[in-house]
């Protein structure tokens, strides 16, 4: 069973979820995709073995591959550009967010998917600051904004803010300077006293994911585990026995 892929949680009603196919790469048959849930509580208990390409999904169905690269070997990695429609006719809305403490990031998307991006890329707070007619017009705009606020927030960055709040006054300044026609704020439920140790484990308590991070409580610690990395891993059912690093307790 191989690790192929993730599904970030975009709605408030759904569950962040692991990809797994079970075939074998050495007869090359497509296998099944399953959905290993995410959902809070649930308890994993996985060890990771092997990792290597994880292949191609096509409508349902994983064609493996032997490549030691990962996540992705050359032949299976998807151009970003491939994905991007940024010719489309649609509606765009221009927004910032904020991921806690103060990173900042411009983006656009399609009008009515805006709510939706925001919660797959684990936004805490946003705000939809343009409406334009089509795709070209907003990346132009988000190009003009970029320059000055940036657009794109690492998701170790992420990370490293887990257990924080947002800077109401940086973020405050940096509105000021916009037209807001709307503002949001999330909660993703972590509920966090102190900051998770970043680890690449699947075993553990679900506590919540946002975005790509799946955050497990193990044994008194808690980990946030950037699901990416988990992606072409062979996994074994079965806790692993290695020893993760405990968080520093009294620092
Ligand atoms: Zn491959």
């Amino acid at each position: 069973m191989q690790i192929v892929g993730y599904r970030r949680r975009t709605a408030p009603d759904e569950t962040a979820a692991l990809l797994v196919a079970g075939g074998d790469v050495s007869d090359g048959e497509r296998a099944e995709v399953e959905r290993l849930a995410l959902a809070p509580g649930t308890d994993l208990a996985y060890t990771l073995s092997e990792r290597h390409c994880a292949g191609v999904v096509t409508d349902g169905r994983h064609q493996p591959c032997a490549a030691p690269r990962a996540p992705y070997c050359e032949a299976h990695t998807v151009p970003w550009a491939a994905a991007n429609n940024a010719d489309s006719r649609e509606e765009h809305a221009v927004y910032l967010a904020a991921f806690a403490p103060d990173a900042f990031k411009v983006g656009v998307t399609r009008s009515w998917r805006l709510e939706t991006r925001l919660r797959e890329q684990g936004a805490d707070r946003a705000a939809h600051v343009h409406t334009v007619s089509n795709g070209r017009t907003a990346r132009e705009v988000e190009s003009d904004i970029a320059a000055t606020v940036g657009d794109s927030v690492r998701v170790a960055t992420k990370i490293e803010g887990l257990d924080r709040e947002v800077d109401e006054v940086a973020w405050s300044d940096l509105l000021a300077d916009f037209r807001v026609i709307e503002t949001f704020a999330f909660d993703y439920g972590l509920d966090l006293d102190r900051r998770p140790v970043p680890e690449t484990m699947l075993t553990g308590a679900v506590r919540g994911t946002k975005s790509r991070a799946l955050v497990l409580d193990r044994a008194g610690t808690t980990y946030a585990v950037d699901m990416r990395d988990l992606v072409g891993y062979d996994l074994r059912p079965g806790a692993d026995d290695r020893e993760v690093q405990a968080s520093l307790t009294g620092f």
